[in-house]
C-alpha cells in the first residue's frame, strides 16, 4: 500500500518529476519555433576540457570560439547560413547535404576520382550542420549519450567546410581511408579528424581560401567536361557538356572536347545518375540539359 503516489496522476506541472534535458530539449525547440537562439547547456566551463570534434590543441571554450571565428566567410554566423548561400550535395543525415560553393566542387572531383581507385561512391554521411543541430548534438555528448561534438557555435560543420564520410573511410585502417589521407588534401580536404582528442578517421575539412559565391576554387578553374553513355531524357545516349557553377554548355564535338582537355579542363565519363547529381549539385537545372544548351546564370 503506496498511499502518497495518487490513482489518477496529477496534471499538475509542480507534481512532475523534474528531467532537466527534456525541459532544456523543449526549452531550446520553443525558442527555436520563435526564431530566437537555443539553449546550450549552462555548464560548459565545468566541459570545457571536454571538446570533441575540435583539434587537440584547443583545450578550452574561449580557444574553440577564437579558431571558429578564424574560418567565418562572407559575413555568414556558424550554422545560421541560408542554404540558398550553399550548394547542395548528396548526404546521409537529413538537412545535412550542403557544403560552400568551392568546397562543394572540390568534394565532387575528389569523389569522382575516389569512385575510380576504390570502386564505391564517397559517401558524405553529414555535411553542413545548423546550430540548432549543434546544440542538440553538444548537450547530447555532454549528457553523455551522445558522440563528441564541437561546443555550439565552433564546429566548421557549421561553416559548411566538414564532412563526415561514409564509405569505408570512417575505417581508420582502411584501403577506403588510405586513399583519402593521401589523395584528399590534393583537392583541399585535410583529414583533421585524425588529429581530434579523440581521433575521428571520417571527419574532413576544407582548408581552401574562399574567394566568394561562385568564385574561382584554388588549384581548379571551377569547370569539368561530363560525358555520360547511358539515355538521358531528351538528349540520347551520347552526350557531353562543359559543367561548371549554374552553367552548363553542351559540347558538340571532338575538338571542342579536346581543346578543354589540353588546357586541364577535368573530363570524366559518368553513368546517367552520376551527371544528374553532378548538375543538382551545380545548381544547373534539368532544362538546361538540350542539345542547344548554352546555360549560364549568376
Ligand atoms: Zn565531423
Amino acid at each position: 500500500m503506496r498511499p502518497d503516489v495518487p490513482l489518477v496522476p496529477s496534471r499538475a506541472p509542480e507534481n512532475r518529476s523534474f528531467d532537466r534535458r527534456r525541459l532544456l530539449s523543449y526549452a531550446g525547440a520553443s525558442l527555436a519555433l520563435a526564431g530566437a537562439s537555443s539553449l546550450v547547456r549552462s555548464d560548459s566551463a565545468r566541459a570545457a576540457v571536454q571538446l570533441g570534434e575540435t583539434s587537440s590543441s584547443v583545450t578550452d571554450v574561449a580557444q574553440a570560439l577564437a579558431a571558429a571565428a578564424a574560418n567565418a566567410w562572407g559575413g555568414q554566423q556558424n550554422g545560421r547560413i541560408p542554404a540558398s548561400l550553399l550548394t547542395p550535395v548528396q548526404a546521409s543525415v537529413a538537412g545535412s547535404g550542403y557544403l560552400r560553393d568551392d568546397a562543394a566542387r572540390q568534394y565532387l572531383s575528389m569523389s569522382l576520382a575516389f569512385t575510380a581507385a576504390i570502386g564505391r561512391p564517397l559517401v558524405i554521411t553529414e555535411g553542413y550542420r545548423s546550430y540548432d543541430r549543434q546544440v542538440a548534438y553538444w548537450n547530447a555528448y555532454q549528457a553523455g549519450t551522445g558522440n563528441l561534438a564541437a561546443y555550439p557555435g565552433t564546429s566548421n560543420h557549421g561553416w559548411g567546410i566538414s564532412c563526415d564520410f561514409g564509405s569505408g573511410v570512417e575505417s581508420a585502417t582502411s584501403a577506403a581511408k588510405r586513399w583519402m589521407d593521401a589523395n584528399a588534401p590534393g583537392y583541399g580536404w585535410s583529414p583533421t579528424g585524425n588529429g581530434f582528442s579523440r581521433p575521428e578517421p571520417w571527419h574532413f575539412d576544407y582548408t581552401g581560401a574562399w574567394a566568394g559565391a561562385g568564385g574561382p576554387v584554388q588549384g581548379d578553374s571551377g569547370l569539368m567536361v561530363l560525358r555520360c553513355s547511358e539515355n538521358l531524357e531528351g538528349v540520347g545516349t551520347i552526350y557531353t557538356a562543359l559543367l561548371g557553377m549554374r552553367s552548363l554548355r553542351h559540347l558538340l564535338t571532338i575538338n571542342q572536347i579536346n581543346a578543354l582537355r589540353v588546357v586541364g579542363v577535368p573530363y570524366y565519363e559518368v553513368p546517367r545518375s552520376q551527371f544528374l547529381l553532378l548538375c543538382d549539385a551545380l545548381s544547373v537545372p534539368r532544362s538546361a540539359i538540350s542539345v542547344d544548351s548554352n546555360y549560364w546564370r549568376r
